[in-house]
């Protein structure tokens, strides 16, 4: 069975200067681990054709299909806080884009072989890492959060060398751009401006042309933009207790998507300053640092950028936006998790009150949303269950029901339905993930499977999922995810 599909390469068409030519390096024995329908929909894709050993080669990198042209894009960044030069696709190989119901989308190859950005890296990608990519991926997509998607993961019995010997796999990631703040910051700190200005035009042209009939500067514009959709995003993140782990500028889209799948983690137990990434020894990404953590990668993106402005305000006035619209961003996403529609004063206070009750009993994030819902305005038994601080919590509790019940109008079964359908039921807990990980390297992929159905509708608690909604066990703590991938 053969089915054509009609690549198209705007990001190759951008020429040599931007990314290298080759083919990815072929993995033996492939076999499916997981496949997105919904994905296969988005980017036209035959599902039918989805489940063929043609396609599984294809999205192996074992066979190059007509029409596509593959390549490693170039980019540099800002890891931990340090400049790090050049970087680069050093595993990543772009297909091509197709073109679903909603636009044209870049399909691209994690783990596919060597690239010349490889640096000390070995090209490849391990399966946890890969399956841990595939399903956060439709997971964050389902919670609503801008993010790549992913069309399927493959293995195979290739070995790789990590801190032990684990097999190889490759994940297939789709986004209308993998573009990063790194992009630019590549062409900037190495001077070539006519470079940098061709991507900004490529950008604005493609993904934000409203930017171009902006008042004052085009890429000032820009610069504003995506601080705005950057804000939007980790708000988002924010919200649903999820912690990137890794938020280099190599990792920030400019599209305002959330890439690059590592060390994250939805929070178990709530503390602010959690970090999930092992290697992160500083806490640079500790989960209550990630809004500041993205202004300072905005900061590094003006900076890139100001070879493209007449003078360094215009940049400095492009971010300034982003001090109140995050916060409020932020407040607002909080509101609808107290089930109000309204804003008003002392929202920030009732919020941050109930964060530091949370904070001081480790109170599970996850699970105090949901039971929070369905107290609505009647029984808070099963959420004062929750706290040690059980005073501490009714009081809380009092001002919360006196401000919901005060807004004009308040209906307690459709606040309820409402905070339902704000506050999942399943996030993908990394003790989840490890368990359907552990089955996975038995050969075993139904749990990948179970998870991925249970993630894709994560407002609803259905039968037989029960598990996926529970207390994390002990040994949830113990688990350590590290840049390793
Ligand atoms: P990451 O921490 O995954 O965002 O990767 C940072 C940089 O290292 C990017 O340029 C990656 O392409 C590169 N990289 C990470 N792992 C590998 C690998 N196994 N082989 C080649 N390059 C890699
Ligand atoms: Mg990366």
């Amino acid at each position: 069975m053969s089915f054509l599909l009609a690549w198209t390469h705007r990001f190759a068409e951008l020429g040599p200067d931007f990314h290298t030519e080759l083919s990815p390096t072929p993995l033996p024995d492939p076999h499916w681990v997981g496949q997105s329908p919904a994905v296969a929909r988005e980017l036209g894709i035959d599902e039918t054709w989805l489940r063929s050993d043609e396609a599984l080669q294809a999205f192996t990198g074992n066979a190059v299909l007509p029409g596509m042209r593959p390549l490693a894009s170039v980019y540099s960044g800002h890891q931990f806080g340090h400049w790090a030069g050049q970087l680069g696709d050093g595993r990543a190989i772009l297909l091509g884009e197709l073109a679903g119901p909603h636009g044209p989308l870049e399909v691209q190859l994690k783990g596919a072989g060597l690239t010349p950005y490889s640096r000390m890296g070995d090209g490849r990608a391990v399966l946890r890492s890969s399956i841990r990519e595939f399903l956060c991926s439709e997971a964050m997509h389902a919670l609503g959060i801008p993010t790549s998607r992913a069309l399927c993961v493959s293995g195979s019995p290739g070995r790789v060398r990590r801190e032990e010997i684990e097999t190889a796999a490759v994940v297939t990631r789709v986004a209308p751009s993998f573009i990063r703040f790194g992009h630019f910051e590549h062409f900037s700190h190495s001077g070539q401006h006519d470079q940098l200005r061709t991507l900004a035009d490529f950008v604005i042209d493609h993904f934000y042309p409203a930017c171009r009939e902006a008042p004052g500067n085009p890429y000032a514009a820009l610069l504003e933009a995506v601080s705005a959709r950057t804000a939007a995003m980790v708000a988002q993140w924010q919200a649903v207790g999820f912690c990137h782990g890794v938020m280099n500028t190599d990792n920030m889209s400019i599209l305002g998507l959330t890439i690059d799948y590592g060390p994250f983690q939805f929070l178990d137990a709530f503390n602010p300053a959690h970090v999930c990434n092992h290697s992160d020894t500083g806490a640079r990404y500790a989960y209550n640092r990630q809004p500041n953590i993205a202004y300072w990668n905005l900061f590094a993106l003006g900076q890139a950028l100001l070879p493209l402005m007449d003078e360094q305000q215009q940049a400095l006035d492009a971010l300034e936006p982003y001090k109140a619209l995050m916060p409020a961003a932020l407040q607002q996403r909080m509101n609808a998790k107290l089930g109000l529609s309204d804003s008003k004063d002392g929202d920030a206070e009732l919020t941050d009150n109930l964060m530091k009750l949370m904070a001081a009993d480790a109170v599970d994030f996850t699970i105090f949303w949901r039971r929070l819902s369905h107290a609505g305005s009647g029984d808070l038994e099963p959420v004062r269950d929750l706290f040690l601080q059980r005073d501490a919590f009714d009081a809380w509790a009092v001002q919360w029901q006196e401000r919901l019940q005060a807004q004009p109008g308040f209906d307690a079964t459709a606040t309820q339905a409402q905070m339902l359908r704000t506050n999942p039921h399943v996030v993908l807990r990394n003790h989840l993930g490890e368990v359907a990980i552990q089955r996975a390297k038995q050969g075993d992929f139904s749990e990948v499977a179970r998870l991925q159905s249970a993630i894709e509708r994560p407002f609803e608690a259905l039968a037989g999922q029960e598990d996926l909604a529970a207390f994390p066990p002990d040994w949830a703590s113990q688990i350590e995810i590290s840049c390793s991938s």
